[in-house]
């Protein structure tokens, strides 16, 4: 037997080597974060290909993220030493059903260039229907119906599939209006994120020839994060996997963190069920994490109950103790923080310097983001947001989208009503109802119908010659994408430019203008890295990711659920908070599941980090424009203490600590607060006489510590904040959770979980996240 030189081979450990190379049959390699799954993973992509047992289009791999995705092919790319010829069956379980679903779209129903909407879109479309059928959208929010309805997908129900006992939601008509949905959908040629696999595992199963195709195709089938996978994933992968049975999964239960989403961990735990004779690998070498952080992980997640148990160790050093500090607020946490990123990248305390790539912050809730973002572009600290308000949700760019959409397909009536009076063309809201009545009693889309609309006369008036230059344009564009006679880079900036859109940005003399026209240049330059409109349109959809390569070095700050996988030597893990994290949602809800799911994402968290981790938290923290106070959280009493040493707050204790460029001052930011607006005192006392406070202080072994401020006078200044909307979910001190049902000025309608509906001032409620 020739031995074929394998290097890549001699780096996996005898475990891996196993899953590398177990070619055929199933296997599931279950294992603690950093073992080393996604690297085996990889090893036997290289490995089928490497030995020729697969080309690679006969791979199907699936990956949570575009950018794991990316990485992997990188990989795979650099260990066989040249550039893999495609991999087109490598990424997230959406793109490849896209894939398919354009192949095959016929069989669903659909034209191959059908749209995929986004949340935003899938909202707008749930009002109409609303609206249509008279429900009072204040007690029954379009929200609300999107995510039942976005359950229900998740585990791969159609409207007739839905069991009864859950049909009983929305009023009892969830299940009318989802079947309206879907046929509205069908009629404007789209489909949402749920329904891309929803449609494929139909069309898998009503076309057996077509089934038969992709099991010859996808010789082998390997997804990573299987933890995280929900049922209509989970339904997929076993109608693929059905013939040959070459499936190989790895995950950790541990790290199941999609719960909320439907996501259910019982997959992993059942894989040995389904695929009879499994090979199942276990890893417990961790190569990721030094020892004290392992440890410190290790012990968090020890408090779970329901859970496998795993035991990891690494051979590498113990390092540096996890850090624990609390902060004044969130806006201090944020300051120290920074501060503490430049000093590493300086190199401090005997530690080599850390290049800004190497760092993370990761947040629970997004809106923790925008004290780091204020923070670090006051002092000039490149960083990066991943997973937050995205490029791509702005409103200028999601207009711009919709022109692109229309040029692609004139069809598309989302985008249509989008833009029609944007920029303003004289169209009022009757004008448009003629178009929507035009289109309804003709059949056709709205584009066509505003050109009935304006041919008729229906419309008239300034308005109507402006529909018609509309009309036409869209006419035009639409025949310059099917002739592709610019490019598409050009044909954008001519569309954004004949609408008049970038037009009314010019125009506009607001201070957002400037920034505005700044990302429509963005988005033309993000153009230019594909082939035409359509496969931009399609990866905007798609994309989880902020996708913008650069080569800067920056500090990443993004949530700990998109840093799922990753792993970065600095990791920052702020806002460590009962009610911020855990969520208070998962603290409220009866039952265990919610806080074990918040408990493993503590775990993920932690886990990231390869040589210094850090966690912290305030006592007081501004959410959503209200001062609120916090509480430790209770993960900070898991953490072992053997491996955590506290760290002294600056602020609170007179520059104690020492950190570069506190004030001498007690403390800066209290001083600030003082001099604010007076609205209500804020029991500080609570937080400072909370038992997770002390357990601290005495930790640190600090005495002596800063009177609560309640005896100073500090006041905080409480914004009358309007920033909620219908739908949103609140906290109210007294009464609860609750869902927003209606605006009155500073006044909410809230629907409350258990103590009905009530008026209350907006500023006494807070909004309640994830
Ligand atoms: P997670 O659960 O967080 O997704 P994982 O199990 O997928 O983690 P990997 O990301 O594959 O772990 O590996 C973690 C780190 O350990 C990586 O930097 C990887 O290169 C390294 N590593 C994995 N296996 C080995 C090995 N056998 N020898 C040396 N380093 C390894
Ligand atoms: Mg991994």
């Amino acid at each position: 037997v020739a031995a074929r030189p394998a290097p890549y081979l001699d780096e996996l450990n005898p475990a891996q080597r196993e899953a590398a190379e177990t070619l055929e049959g199933p296997v599931l390699m279950l294992a603690g974060a950093g073992t080393g799954k996604t690297k085996a993973l990889t090893s036997r992509i290289v490995h089928l290909l490497a030995t020729g047992t697969a080309k690679p289009n006969e791979i199907l791999a699936v990956t949570f993220t575009n950018k794991a995705a990316r990485e992997m092919k990188l990989r795979v790319g650099r260990t066989l030493g040249e550039a893999v010829e495609g991999m087109p069956w490598l990424g997230t379980f959406h793109a490849v059903c896209v894939k398919l679903l354009r192949r095959h779209a016929e069989l669903a129903d659909l034209k191959s260039n059908f749209t995929i909407l986004d949340s935003d879109d899938q909202i707008r479309l749930m009002k109409q229907l609303l609206a249509a059928a008279n429900v009072d959208e204040k007690r029954w929010p379009a929200r609300m119906l999107a995510g039942i309805i976005d359950g229900w997908k998740n585990r791969a129900w159609t409207p007739e599939q839905v069991p009864p006992d859950e049909a009983k939601a929305f009023d009892r008509r969830g299940v009318e209006f989802y079947a309206a949905y879907q046929a509205r959908l069908r009629d404007l040629n789209a489909v949402d994120f749920g329904d891309l696999l929803l449609h494929v595992i139909r069309i898998f199963r009503e076309n057996e020839d077509v089934l038969a195709q992709y099991r010859r195709w996808f010789r082998y089938i390997l997804v990573d994060e299987y933890q995280d996978t929900n049922v209509a994933q989970y339904l997929w992968l076993r109608l693929l996997a059905g013939g040959h049975r070459n499936i190989c999964c790895v995950g950790d239960d541990d790290q199941s963190i999609y719960g909320w989403r439907g996501a259910e961990v019982g997959n992993i735990l059942r894989f040995e069920q389904d695929f009879e004779g499994a090979k199942v690998v276990r890893l417990e070498q961790n190569y990721r994490s030094t020892g004290h952080i392992l440890a410190a992980a290790s012990g968090v997640i020890a408090s779970n109950k329901g859970r496998l148990g795993k035991t990891l160790w690494t051979d590498g050093e113990d390092g540096e103790k996890v850090r624990l500090i609390g902060h004044w607020d969130g806006e201090e946490e944020a300051r120290w923080i920074g501060e503490q990123v430049e000093d590493l990248q300086r190199g401090t305390r005997g530690l080599d310097p850390f290049g800004l790539d190497s760092m993370a912050i990761l947040v629970r809730a997004s809106h923790q983001m925008r004290a780091f973002e204020d923070r670090f572009l006051t002092i000039g600290l490149p960083y990066r947001v991943i997973g937050g308000p995205r490029f791509y949700e702005r409103l200028e760019i999601r207009d711009a989208m919709a022109y692109f959409r229309l040029a692609t397909s004139p069809d598309d009536d989302l985008a249509f009503e989008r833009i029609v009076n944007t920029p303003k063309r004289g169209l009022g809201d009757k004008a448009v109802q003629t178009i929507q009545k035009t289109a309804r009693s003709n059949g056709v889309s709205l584009h066509e119908g505003a050109r009935l609309a304006v041919q008729g006369q229906l419309i008239r008036g300034k308005g109507a010659g402006e529909l018609r230059v509309l009309v036409e344009a869209i006419d035009r564009w639409h025949g310059q994408v099917v002739a592709e006679a610019d490019t598409h880079v050009e044909l954008a900036e001519m569309i954004l430019d004949e609408s008049g859109y970038t037009g009314m940005w010019q125009a506009d003399k607001t201070p957002e203008a400037p920034g505005r026209l700044e990302n429509l240049k963005e988005l033309v330059k993000a153009l230019e890295n594909f082939d035409n409109l359509q496969g931009f349109l399609e990866h905007v959809a798609l994309i989880m990711d902020n996708e913008s390569e650069d080569s800067e070095e920056k500090v990443t700050i993004m949530t700990l659920h998109a840093a799922k996988g990753l792993e970065f030597p600095v990791v920052f893990l702020p806002g460590w908070e009962d009610g911020l994290f855990p969520s208070q949602r998962s603290m409220d809800e009866s039952g265990l599941k919610g806080l074990e799911e918040e408990r493993r994402l503590a775990y993920v968290g932690i886990t990231r980090a390869e040589r210094l981790c850090t966690i912290s938290f305030a006592g007081n923290r501004r959410v959503y424009g209200q001062w609120q106070s916090q509480l430790p959280s209770r993960f900070i009493d898991e953490l072992p203490e053997a491996h955590v040493e506290v760290l002294t707050p600056p602020g609170l204790y007179g520059g104690g600590y020492g950190a570069a460029g506190m004030s001498a001052s007690a403390s800066p930011i209290l001083q600030g607060l003082a001099a604010s607006s007076v609205q209500e005192r804020a029991s500080r006392a609570d937080v400072y006489n909370s038992p997770g406070w002390k357990r601290l202080q005495s930790r640190s072994g600090q005495r002596g510590m800063a009177q609560p401020q309640e005896a100073r006078g500090i006041t905080i200044d409480l914004e009358a904040s309007s920033s909620f909307s219908t739908g949103d979910r609140v906290f109210h001190q007294k009464f609860g959770y609750g869902e927003v049902m209606a605006l009155e000025g500073d006044k909410l309608v809230i629907e409350f979980d258990k103590a009905g509906t009530k008026n209350v001032v907006a500023r006494f409620v807070v909004q309640a996240g994830q």
